[in-house]
């Protein structure tokens, strides 16, 4: 570790104590960054890096809501308001019981550099609760929804803050939050992405994710001379990103042969064809049940999850390419190993952070084809802020037409994190690229509008 970033680092972790997930963020995106502020001390004397890290605003508020049975429950809710040199606030909201303060500045963190990369004007933030939506009636996830917007609605705007799902936000749940926002302002504005079809949403944004990291690795791949075609691919997950993932695999020629939540994964080696994603789809959008389903209708092996593994058995089985698309720290030093020794070549991450730092390394080392999250699944955000473009012109483009933006902005993003991973002396590293790239372009903006 260089003194600067040791330096950063100790500063980061007296600030941020008990924040691990943060820490990770901020150290990887540090290392990247030694050469740029060796070569551009403008920006350490600006404190760039120092303000950055600091989110412009966080709010942190009580959620109370009436169960099915008449009892009160308690949630917390949060928005981090991490950064808007470039644009407005943007970024999901998570509802997951893990969910907390550490967990969400990552999030924030890492899409203030994802959004600068679309080259879309957003700046990022990310919020949410600890509350579960699984086991819940739709009549209690409306009731937690409408509480969590009571509070959320005064920040939000469409040139200030505006949100989008994440893991436990689906249609859904942006139906009951939009709704709540509409009755409170008494305005009907894009102040939320991800939206239905016939009330503001854009077509493309619910695959976007998902279509978009298969772009990127086929861009990676490209850089090769070659395609999905014919590829086994490992994906984890089975919501939107997984789902939207397998999609676009099969639409390119790939098999697609796993997926998980968070109680086990399947597998199945003929390949997960549209036929049995429809089921999928089902599963777990309609019924809201397991992904174990899959494998007593399909006659596939299931392996639970063992609380007693410390690796997860799904990095290790033969494949090419890997699509994290579950959650973060999905792939440690030994799943990334267990990867590279199984064949895989090809990382493509849906999910934000699935790799921790020593399996990065790896993945470096080895000098495989990664991409790491704030490049590979800013397809997502890239669409929604297709989604706040259609709205502001009051218009809808159709299917072929937003899929062809997004295919051009992964296009563009892949460009971005080559050409500068070249420029700053470590040429097919997509990592330095992405969060070289992502830095520069917020750092000037906050250099051209001062001390703010
Ligand atoms: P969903 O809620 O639709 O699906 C999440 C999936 O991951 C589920 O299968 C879930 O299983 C599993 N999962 C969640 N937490 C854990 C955990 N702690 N351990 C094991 N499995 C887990 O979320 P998305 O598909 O939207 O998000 C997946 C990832 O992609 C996240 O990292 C998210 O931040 C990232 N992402 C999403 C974007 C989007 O547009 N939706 C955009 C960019 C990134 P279970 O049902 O059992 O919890």
């Amino acid at each position: 570790m260089s003194s600067f970033v040791e330096e950063i680092m100790a500063w980061v972790k007296e600030k941020n104590p008990a924040q691990p997930e943060f820490h990770q963020a901020v150290e990887e995106v540090v290392e990247s960054l030694s050469v740029v502020m060796e070569r551009h001390p403008k920006y350490r004397k600006a404190k760039i890096l120092e303000r950055i890290i600091e989110p412009e605003r966080v709010l942190m508020f009580r959620v109370p809501w009436l169960d099915d049975k008449g009892n009160i429950q308690v949630n917390r809710g949060y928005r981090i308001e991490m950064n808007s040199a470039i644009g407005p606030y943007k970024g999901g909201l998570r509802f997951h019981p893990t969910v907390n303060l550490g967990i969400l500045k990552f999030l924030a963190y890492e899409q203030v550099f994802k959004n600068a990369l679309t080259t879309l004007p957003m700046g990022g933030g990310k919020g949410g609760s600890d509350f579960d939506p699984k086991g819940k009636s739709d009549n209690e996830v409306m009731k937690f929804c409408q509480s969590f917007m009571n509070e959320l609605f005064r920040h939000l705007g469409p040139n200030t803050d505006v949100p989008a799902g994440d893991i436990g936000v689906g249609g859904r749940e942006i139906g009951f939050l939009f709704g709540q926002y509409k009755k409170l302002r008494n305005e009907f504005t894009g102040v939320f992405t991800g939206k239905g079809l016939n009330w503001g949403g854009s077509l493309i944004r619910p695959e976007a994710t998902g279509y978009g990291s298969v772009y990127f690795a086929s861009e990676m791949l490209a850089t090769r001379g070659e395609t999905l075609e014919n590829k086994i691919c490992l994906v984890s997950g089975s919501g939107n990103v997984a789902q939207y993932t397998i999609e676009k695999i099969n639409q390119l020629g790939g098999k697609a042969v796993t997926l998980s939540d968070s109680s086990g994964f399947i597998y199945d080696e003929a390949g997960i064809d549209d036929k049995k994603l429809k089921f999928v789809m089902d599963l777990k959008n309609v019924r809201r049940g397991r992904i174990k389903e899959y494998a007593e209708k399909y006659k596939v092996p299931y392996k639970p999850v063992d609380p007693k593994n410390d690796f997860n058995p799904l990095w290790n089985m033969k494949a090419d390419c890997a699509f994290p698309s579950a959650t973060q720290n999905e792939i440690n030093e030994k799943d990334a190993q267990n990867l590279l020794n199984n064949g895989v070549y090809v990382v493509s991450e849906g999910a934000n952070m699935p790799t921790t730092l020593e399996g990065v390394k790896l993945f470096l080392d080895a000098k495989i084809l990664y991409g790491p999250g704030k490049a590979a699944n800013a397809g997502g955000v890239a669409t929604s802020g297709l989604e706040m473009s259609q709205n502001s012109l009051r218009l809808s483009w159709p299917r072929e037409e937003v899929d062809e933006r997004l295919h051009g902005i992964m296009r563009s993003i892949h460009k971005a994190c080559m050409e500068t991973a070249k420029e700053y002396g470590t040429p097919g590293n997509y990592v330095n690229g992405a969060n070289i790239a992502g830095f520069i372009k917020v750092a000037d903006a906050m250099l051209d509008q001062g001390v703010v």
